[in-house]
C-alpha cells in the first residue's frame, strides 16, 4: 500500500501528525494501539511491516478474552513515526479529535517470517508483546478491507475482561482521553465520550503544566 494514501489524506501545515515517511523502527517489529475519539470512537491497531505501520480501526478494541471477535477495518499504512502520536487532530481536519497511545511494544509472526505476504493472504497469526495485549493473537479477513481481530486461548488470554474498561489509560502519560483534549488544546467534552464513567485507580499521571506550550507528546524527548 505504502504511504501515497496516508500523505494524500492529510494536511500537514494543519495537522501535528508525522510526515509520511517510510522506514524501521530501531526494532522492526514494533506495535501501536492508538485510543482515537474521533467521529466515532476507535482503536487503531497498527502492525509495523515493511517500513510502515499496516493498520485496522477497531470499533471496540483489541480483545484480551478469546471467546470475542472484535471487527477491524484495514485502512491506509501510516508512517512508523505514529506510533508515538499523541496528541489532538484539528477539528474539521481528517480523523479530527483525541488520540491516546493506549498500548505499545513489539509483537513476532506466527508460523511464518513474511508478515505481508500473510496479510495478503488474509491471515495473520502473531505474539504480543505490549504493557496490555500480550501472547498470541490472529488477524483474519472476512471480506475486501473486512477483518476480525481475536485472542487465542494461552496463559495471557483474559476470560470475560474487557481490558479497554479496566485499562483506559495512555502507556506513555497515563493520561485518559479528556486530560490529553485538555492538555493539548483538544474538545474535552468530545474526548470525555470515550472515557470510561468509572476510571479505575492509577499512579503517576503525567499532566502538562498549564503554562506549557500545547504540543504533541513524544515519549523519546
Ligand atoms: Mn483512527
Amino acid at each position: 500500500m505504502g504511504l501515497t494514501e496516508y500523505k494524500k489524506k492529510r494536511r500537514f501545515n494543519k495537522t501535528p501528525e508525522p510526515k509520511p515517511e517510510e522506514k524501521s523502527s530501531e526494532f522492526g517489529n514494533i506495535f501501536v494501539v492508538q485510543k482515537h475519539r474521533a467521529t466515532q470512537l476507535h482503536y487503531d491497531f497498527r502492525l509495523e511491516a515493511d517500513g510502515v505501520l499496516k493498520s485496522w480501526a477497531v470499533p471496540k478494541g483489541p480483545p484480551m478474552d478469546p471467546s470475542v471477535k472484535r471487527l477491524a477495518m484495514q485502512v491506509e499504512d501510516h508512517p512508523v513515526d505514529y506510533a508515538n502520536f499523541e496528541g489532538v487532530i484539528p477539528e474539521g481536519e481528517y480523523g479530527g479529535g483525541t488520540v491516546m497511545v493506549w498500548d505499545m511494544g513489539v509483537y513476532a509472526p506466527e508460523n511464518t517470517t513474511n508478515v505481508s505476504n500473510a496479510l495478503r493472504k488474509g491471515e495473520l497469526k502473531f505474539t504480543m508483546l505490549g504493557k496490555k495485549l500480550k501472547g498470541s493473537f490472529v488477524l483474519v479477513r472476512t471480506r475486501d478491507r473486512q477483518w476480525l481481530l481475536m485472542k487465542h486461548k494461552d496463559e495471557y488470554a483474559l476470560d470475560g475482561e474487557d481490558i479497554t474498561e479496566t485499562q483506559p489509560y495512555s502507556i506513555l502519560t497515563k493520561r485518559t482521553l479528556a486530560e490529553i483534549a485538555e492538555d493539548e488544546g483538544g474538545v474535552v467534552k468530545k474526548a470525555a465520550t470515550g472515557d470510561p464513567k468509572k476510571l479505575p485507580p492509577r499512579r503517576g499521571i503525567k499532566r502538562r503544566k498549564k503554562s506549557a506550550k500545547k504540543k504533541v507528546w513524544h515519549s523519546n524527548r
